[in-house]
């Protein structure tokens, strides 16, 4: 059974902790960089993205983070874990470990429809059609470079992207009980998926 780690400073960690068992792997939290050694693959949670970064900060965690997705171990954030992702921060920047070529829009929706359920448009990537995705104040990621895909989107905007094994959701998988998402950081080798050259 693979053991993925899921940084615990603050936000929904316990939700992907049991989301990890659905999807059949075994979900250690972490909180200090001597728990990364041992781990398959890594996840960083939802919550406020201000509050984990200065966790990260105060625990001396950046470093092994960035060590660890150089290690080529795949790594999941969802919401405030995909703005801690990102290269780029905008709207309230937060210190991001740059991992993943792409823009992060904090709080992009707005306060109107914070908070909002919907399905990815059709043309996914094969094997995510029909995924249900639970939006909470989400970013919006824009810019992705040459070496994103774009696995999913909501209304024609990127809402599930990799590079690499990086792959960062601005939705919560954790939510739903739908364990595609945290599959994909399970597949051995890592999930390859062709995914169609749309707009970007
Ligand atoms: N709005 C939060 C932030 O900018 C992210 C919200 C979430 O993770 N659900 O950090």
């Amino acid at each position: 059974m693979k053991r993925v780690g899921v940084l615990a400073i603050q936000g929904d960690f316990e939700a992907h902790a049991k989301a990890l068992a659905r999807a059949g792997a075994e979900a250690v939290l972490v909180r200090r960089a001597k728990e990364l050694d041992d781990l398959d693959a890594l996840i960083l949670p939802g919550g406020e993205s201000t509050t984990i970064a200065k966790g990260m900060e105060r625990l001396g965690l950046y470093e092994p983070l960035r060590a660890f997705a150089a290690s080529e171990r795949p790594v999941l954030g969802t919401c405030a874990g995909a703005i801690l992702l990102a290269a780029r921060v905008e709207n309230h920047p937060v210190p991001s470990l740059g991992l993943l070529d792409v823009t992060a829009v904090r709080n992009a929706y707005g306060t109107q429809v914070d908070s909002f359920v919907a399905d990815v448009d059709p043309g996914a990537a094969p094997g995510l059609e029909g995924l249900r995705c639970v939006f909470i104040r989400a970013p919006r990621l824009r810019d992705p470079g040459p070496e994103v895909e774009v696995l999913a989107r909501v209304d024609g905007e990127p809402v599930l992207i990799r590079q690499g094994h990086r792959i960062a959701a601005t939705f919560h998988p954790e939510l739903t009980e739908d364990p595609r998402v945290h599959r994909l950081l399970l597949a051995d080798p890592p999930a390859k998926i062709d995914v169609p050259r749309g707009p970007r």
